[in-house]
């Protein structure tokens, strides 16, 4: 057994049809999977030929998909992804509860919140997520009680407050300000000291908080700040993403050296090298992660039934036409493309990880088995936790979900999984609240 870790019952997934999250959809029949005490793949073998040790759990398989577990690169857990209601009231009611979360009482219903939240994606087949803007330390906190196994829920790589410019996107309510790279790299250095995982920068404006048409994607954090947070990061081992929702903003971020751009642009021939090979980002190239889940919502919903402004609506169009380009592209071009849906945005539930690779097949040009890939070993790629998990292979951590089908396939399969494994823990039915209201508009488009 693994220093640290709780010892779990052993067991073997036998019969098991296996999606192997491979780009081109390979998956291995009547295969048996055998997990140790220490939550670890110790197996994989064609089932005439595999041996269980004596004491194992025998769980019969026969007829189901066994696959990797999800992991989400983009997620806020402190809000479920429900629709506000009434006119104006999206950011100015985000703001008021983002105000109350900071008071001494509002830090303990904010831990109770997050809790269940993780809970939910967990449930709904995610073994792994990167929080990417906390209200404070509250995920790095919820992160060792799941390493230490005193709560089951999926891997967490937290990311703590975002670094943005004083009154830019996020700022002051999950942000810490800077306007000189001086101060960016100390605000670099207090999440660090507050043991993330993830640094997450606010590039360019957003489209909730911008408060004219066509400055959603503006610039906003200068390239010399974020090559200075991208330095202590790196130093650290740590990973940077960067909101960024031009391709003013995608340049400077990728020169800087960000692993990540969350939300994108249309790429030209430059923005395509740089994704490639990017000389100042931690492992030499950077990842791209489109989360069409946070913006098809706000242009293909009615805007009576969102209940946003003109200027919201309007800038939500000029966005989302871009970040659909930018996936479009970053497919066609063969860039490290993930998953993450901005969990916690309006409409984007913390539930609904599928539907993102839904809308990569149906807006962005990949089949089924590149969007569950992308999902899976690609997200595990760009995360740097590939060493433990985003495949099924011996020596990994037992981050499994059994299906009705293969997802490669019919992504709608991964909807309802049958159980959900994570680190070796079982759900055995793994069960979420809908959000009917929510439910409804998303199938709408
Ligand atoms: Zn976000």
């Amino acid at each position: 057994m693994a220093i640290g870790r709780k010892e779990r019952e052993p067991f073997a997934l036998e019969h098991a049809s296996v999606a192997t999250g491979n780009a081109d959809g390979k998956i291995l029949h009547d295969t048996t999977i055998v997990v140790g005490s220490d939550g670890r793949i110790e197996q994989i073998s064609p089932s005439a030929k595999a041996f269980v040790p004596a004491g194992y759990h025998h769980i019969d398989a026969s007829g189901k998909v066994v696959a990797p577990g999800l992991i989400n690169a983009h997620t806020h857990l402190f809000a479920e992804g429900k629709l506000i209601q009434g006119k104006d009231a999206s950011p100015r009611q985000e703001k008021a509860a983002l105000a109350l979360i900071h008071s001494p009482l509002g830090k303990a219903y904010l831990a109770a919140k997050v809790r269940s939240n993780v809970k939910a994606l967990l449930n709904s087949g995610v073994t792994t997520i990167r929080s990417l803007g906390d209200a404070g330390y509250e995920m790095v906190a919820l992160r060792d009680k799941v390493d230490s196994d005193d709560v089951l829920g999926p891997r967490i790589l937290a990311s703590g407050p975002m670094l943005a410019i004083p009154g830019g996107h996020g700022d002051p309510y999950i942000a810490l300000s800077s306007s000189t790279p001086e101060q960016a790299r100390l605000n670099a250095r207090i999440n660090l000291e507050h043991g993330v995982n993830a640094i997450k920068i606010a590039a360019t404006g957003g489209v909730t908080d911008a408060k004219e048409v066509g400055v959603a994607g503006t610039p906003q954090m200068d390239e010399e700040s974020m090559a200075a947070i991208c330095e202590e990061a790196h130093e650290a081992g740590v990973i940077v993403a960067a909101h960024a929702q031009s391709a003013a903003g995608v340049r400077a971020a990728l020169k800087a050296g960000v692993d990540t751009i969350e939300h994108g642009s249309p790429m030209d021939e430059e923005l395509v090298e740089l994704y490639r090979h990017n000389p100042r980002a931690l492992r030499g190239f950077s990842g791209l992660n489109s989360t069409l889940s946070a913006c098809l919502p706000l242009v293909k919903v009615s805007q009576e039934e969102l209940g946003i402004s003109d200027i919201i609506r309007a800038n939500s169009e000029q966005v989302t036409s871009g970040m659909v380009q930018g996936a479009r592209d970053g497919h066609k071009y063969g860039i490290s493309e993930g998953v993450g849906t901005d969990t916690g945005m309006t409409l984007v539930t913390q539930y609904n990880t599928w539907r993102e690779l839904d809308l990569m097949v149906r807006y962005a040009g990949f089949t089924p088995a590149e969007a569950f890939h992308a999902a899976t070993q690609v997200n595990a790629k760009n995360l740097g936790v590939d060493d433990v998990t985003g495949s099924i292979a011996i020596g990994k951590d037992a981050d499994l979900i059994v299906l009705d089908g293969d997802p490669a396939q019919d992504l709608r399969v991964l909807e309802h999984p049958n159980l959900v494994i994570a680190r070796g823990w079982p759900v055995w039915r793994p069960k979420v609240k809908h959000i009917a209201e929510v439910d409804r508009l998303v199938e709408t488009f």
